[in-house]
């Protein structure tokens, strides 16, 4: 298998399963959903990731509503085969040993993708440096770049060692940025034998090879290191004067790296494209817009709905085009059967007894400030007389990083206000959000609200997994939802048109407004007398969103647009 000439996908992070806790959010489980469509659409690759051993972390909330962080401990020997090459790294003088974890994606249609995990948990290395690949996104700035080059440097090494050939190295994401420094290194043992020395770097041959997915569209997002610090952890792999030209005068910006040496680069919707254009002007930056893992995505009812009205969905969801023939009975069906697992799931793991008549609101994702998961409580008056036109409640989830005060605050403000409205409106924060209580959560509401500060959102992904299971988007308007929404056809927008591209632009005000509006006069009188039209846009839902939005569409557009460049 490994002679075949592949594309390596390097990921920070890699949401695959709910057993291998290696992911933080949005990041990781695209590139989950990346790793399945190539197995199912047979695309030769192979994966790159760090093993985080102690996981990103274990929520738990305590009763004044603080998150409390746990690390995850979990046994990477139970779903992972353990390979027994090992290499080295050199981290602050040292030689850092690595070896190297494999998972076995097996798609259905026969296709196969590897997944490398790195671990330096290993008896060659210190105490400290078997704690590199311990905590996803853990640490200070050193050790943020002490994993990045476990994960670019020893990545490439580690796949040599293991026999890849590789055409092409996609970096999702700056975290990886480093393996493009190994790549030239590898190039320019190659020249300096055979050609003068006018080109000590062979920066086009490592274009050739190179793909970066950027996916933060502010400034602030993008790693960046000291150069003090650079060459105190990581030394002179390139001298000095070399890396500034390709990473940042002042300090090695992991994003520009990864600009200057990928001959194709994208932002994952279009407005992202944009927003990154901007960002760093002069690159080139095309936009391939994010999807979903259909068949991951979907819940066990739909499932079998789609096998019965629209067999082959799962490995062609262009298929999903054929919505429309979906009986509104069965649809409807299937849906309160997956409100009533989520549901009764609810009731018992949060001690309620909230009810399946209920008009529901999904909101769960990383807590985080520009994620705005409080502004429906802008005006908690106004929201109270809402209940006036039909009952409603809302389900929460999702973790604050644990160095992320403010989006701590905001987990703890909800918790507070769903306790003083608790007579009127029931608000449940779900504790410990994870890749299982997604999939539940997706599918057992009526209604996906998402309302972050554009233009922030690069994409978002969530809104298109609630669009698989007939879930309808009440989002603001920013990264994929300006594709995919037609209001009142595909779902609803929340505040103005998407025109601006500053940061400083905050309209919470006019954005909540038409939140309350819509909900009063559109939504909540919808719910409970028009369920043809409802279920109308469910049906769009799938036959328009589902339909474009997922990661087969997405992969097919890397390989065509990206990968054979
Ligand atoms: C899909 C998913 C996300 C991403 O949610 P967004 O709303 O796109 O930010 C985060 N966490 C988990 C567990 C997910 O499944």
């Amino acid at each position: 298998m490994n002679n075949e000439v592949k594309i390596a996908y390097f990921s920070m992070e890699i949401g695959i399963s709910n057993n291998i806790p290696t992911y933080s959010g949005g990041l990781g489980v695209l590139a989950g959903d990346t790793i399945k469509s190539g197995a199912d659409l047979k695309i030769p690759m192979v994966a790159v990731t760090l093993l985080s051993k102690k996981g990103y972390f274990r929520q738990d909330i305590d009763s004044d509503g603080r998150q409390i962080e746990y690390p995850i401990v979990w046994d990477p020997s139970k779903f992972l085969i353990r390979l027994s090459r090992k290499i080295a790294v050199q981290i602050e003088g040292r030689d850092v040993y690595i070896q190297a974890w494999r998972y076995n994606v097996q798609s259905v249609t026969g296709g196969k993708v590897d997944v490398i995990y790195l671990d330096t948990d290993v008896e060659e290395n210190t105490k400290e440096d078997r704690e590199i690949t311990a905590f996803l996104y853990g640490g200070d700035d050193r050790y943020r770049l002490k994993q990045e080059i476990v994960l670019g440097i020893g990545g490439v090494r580690m796949l040599h060692a293991l026999g890849f050939h590789i055409k092409k190295y996609h970096m999702n994401e700056g975290h990886a940025s480093l393996l493009t420094l190994e790549l030239l290194l590898m190039y320019k043992r190659d020249i300096e034998s055979v050609w003068d020395e006018r080109w000590i770097w062979d920066i086009d041959a490592v274009r050739e090879l190179c793909v970066f997915t950027t996916h933060t569209p502010i400034d602030a997002g993008h790693d960046r290191f000291s150069y003090d610090l650079v060459k105190k952890v990581m030394g002179e792999v390139i001298p000095l004067e070399q890396l500034k030209k390709l990473g940042g005068e002042n300090h090695l910006n992991m994003t520009r790296l990864g600009l200057n040496l990928s001959n194709y680069v994208n932002g994952v919707a279009k407005k992202h494209g944009e927003v990154s254009k901007a960002l760093f002007p002069g690159y080139e930056i095309n936009a391939i817009t994010n999807g979903v893992h259909s068949f991951t995505w979907t819940c066990e009812g739909m499932k079998q709905l789609y096998d019965k009205y629209i067999p082959g969905w799962a490995n062609e969801p262009e298929l999903f085009v054929r919505s429309e023939i979906i009986p509104d009975g069965e649809l409807w069906e299937a849906h309160l059967q997956a409100k009533k697992d989520l549901i009764q799931y609810v009731n018992k793991s949060a001690g309620i007894d909230i009810k399946v008549d209920v008009l529901t609101f999904g909101f769960a994702r990383r807590f985080t400030s520009y994620k705005r998961a409080d502004l429906i409580f802008s005006d908690l008056d106004r929201l109270l007389t809402l209940c006036e036109k039909g009952e409603f409640q809302i389900l929460y989830a999702g973790k604050a990083h644990p160095k992320d005060t403010p989006g701590k605050d905001i987990i703890k403000r909800i918790i507070d206000l769903s306790k003083k409205v608790n007579d009127k409106i029931k608000i449940v924060f779900l504790k410990d959000y994870n890749i299982e209580m997604a999939l539940k959560l997706v599918s057992g509401v009526d209604v996906w609200l998402n309302t972050p500060l554009r233009p922030r959102e690069a994409s978002g992904t969530s809104g298109m997994k609630a669009a698989h299971n007939g879930v309808i988007n009440f989002s603001v308007l920013d990264g994929w939802w300006i594709e995919g929404h037609i209001e009142g056809i595909t779902g609803w927008s929340i505040g103005p048109k998407p025109t601006e591209s500053s940061l400083t632009n905050i309209n919470d005000a006019a954005d909540a407004d038409d939140l309350y509006y819509k909900l009063e006069n559109i939504i909540i009188p919808m719910y409970y007398h028009d369920r043809n039209q409802w279920i109308k846009i469910m049906k769009n839902s799938i036959g328009k969103i589902a339909y474009y939005f997922n990661s087969h569409r997405m992969m097919r557009r890397y390989v065509t647009e990206a990968y054979l460049r």
